[in-house]
């Protein structure tokens, strides 16, 4: 006899099965069922140079299809070496020092569970990328959280000597920072290089965004403050920096030490990474960092048009300094907690976008929403147009367009 699912015992980890599905797939799919704009989920509706993807193809008919080296092919990891040592003067050695992983993700939880042991403090800075919390919870560590104070969502002393201490294992940092756009500037890499000299703590910096940096702005990888070297990794993707975010290629380098034991998690998570995505990557980084550099152009174009247009709607918007992203407070326009009001702008505005609540534990603030301008200007106007006409209408007017 086949025993239903209420006689079997139950299976699941809490961190997982107590978890929805991530904000991110949730308003793709709303937007999907409402036929509305997807302001959400960050991906760019245009696909990256056609060089990469036809280095990528040919790789794929002619080979090699076969697992490749385990900490990636060395064609990749000699250029994400050049392009630390262009872009920052940064020199890791191509052999020992750089990783390749499927996707930041992927870099960020080998990162996770190489670098700490269970009961670990690791503190994360919230608004914190979701997938930060879950991993750290799942590899057994006990997670802190550091909260950066609206509107202007700052790294300071104080908030670091409160949340940093000897116990401190690993800090994560995210900058140029999803979702609200920050940049982190001297003043704080330096505050964050303080406080982990006097803690001890290792840091992983998430630096997925670093090419998208606006208005003459610098990305600077905490890993160049003096005497931080031996301590930190850092993270990248080449999705966000070529616009191919479904491949998921990342990569994470540091010094041996840490990138050894980054690695022994790598290859029992994934152990590798699809050989021609790497390899038109690699051509990537020889023949098309142009496109990051126009990209971040047309971007600074896009969020000045979505800054300019919702302020006139009644959004206190936010300046983003970086990302594909910019916040906006909703408290002008509503007195709904975001998730509602993001919900609701789905369904009867015809505007997706994701509510900041989901990048905080333990309830954040609820009167921010985040849009995301890494999509065609058209787009952007339509998506404008759309939330014009509904909150020109009476509340009671406003019905499903
Ligand atoms: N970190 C941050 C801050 C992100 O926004 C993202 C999302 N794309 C990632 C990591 C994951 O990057 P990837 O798609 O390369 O796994
Ligand atoms: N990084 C993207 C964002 O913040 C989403 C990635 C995902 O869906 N997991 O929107």
């Amino acid at each position: 006899m086949v025993a239903s699912s209420s006689d079997l015992p139950p299976v699941g980890r809490p961190v997982f099965a107590g978890q929805g599905t991530t904000i991110f797939s949730i308003m793709s799919a709303l937007a999907v069922q409402y036929g509305a704009i997807n302001l959400g989920q960050g991906f760019p509706d245009e696909d990256g140079p056609p060089a990469i993807r036809r280095a990528a193809a040919e790789v794929l008919l002619r080979g090699p299809n076969q697992y490749p080296p385990m900490r990636g092919v060395i064609e990749l990891r000699r250029a994400i070496a050049n392009h630390a040592q262009q872009f920052y003067g940064l020199v890791f050695d191509p052999e020992t020092q750089v990783l390749v992983t499927s996707g930041a993700t992927e870099a960020l939880a080998a990162s996770l569970a190489g670098l700490t042991a269970p009961g670990d403090e690791v503190v994360l800075i919230e608004p914190a990328y979701d997938s930060y919390r879950p991993v750290a919870e799942l590899v057994g560590t006990a997670v802190r959280s550091l909260r950066l104070e609206p509107p202007y969502w700052r790294v300071t002393e104080e908030a670091l000597n409160a949340a940093l201490s000897p116990r401190t294992k690993l800090l994560v940092i995210n900058t140029p920072l999803n979702p609200v756009g920050r940049v982190f500037d001297a003043e704080e890499l330096s505050a964050i290089a303080n406080a982990v000299q006097r803690t001890g703590a290792y840091i992983v910096c998430d630096e997925v965004y670093e090419h998208l940096v606006f208005d003459g702005r610098r990305h600077m990888p905490l890993m160049t403050m003096p005497d931080l070297m031996e301590r930190t990794v850092r993270v990248g993707s080449a999705g966000k920096m070529f616009s191919l975010t479904g491949w998921k290629v990342g990569w994470v380098s540091g010094p041996a030490r840490l990138i050894d034991l980054i690695a022994k998690a790598h290859q029992f998570l994934t152990f590798t990474t699809p050989p021609a995505l790497q390899l038109g990557i690699a051509h990537g980084f020889s023949h098309e960092m142009a496109f990051p550099v126009a990209l971040t152009a047309v971007l600074q174009g896009n969020r000045d048009l979505l800054c300019t247009g919702l302020s006139e709607i009644g959004f206190a918007v936010v300046p983003s300094e970086g990302t594909y992203f910019l916040t906006a407070d909703i408290s002008g326009l509503t007195n709904e907690p975001d998730h509602v009001f993001c919900e609701r702008l789905t369904r009867e505005a015809g505007v997706a976008t994701i509510p900041l609540s989901a990048f905080f534990s333990g309830g954040g603030p609820d009167h921010f929403i985040r849009f995301a301008f890494c999509k065609k200007r058209s787009v952007i106007e339509e998506a404008l147009s759309r939330l014009r006409t509904y909150f020109s209408k009476s509340p009671s007017d406003r019905t499903v367009p």
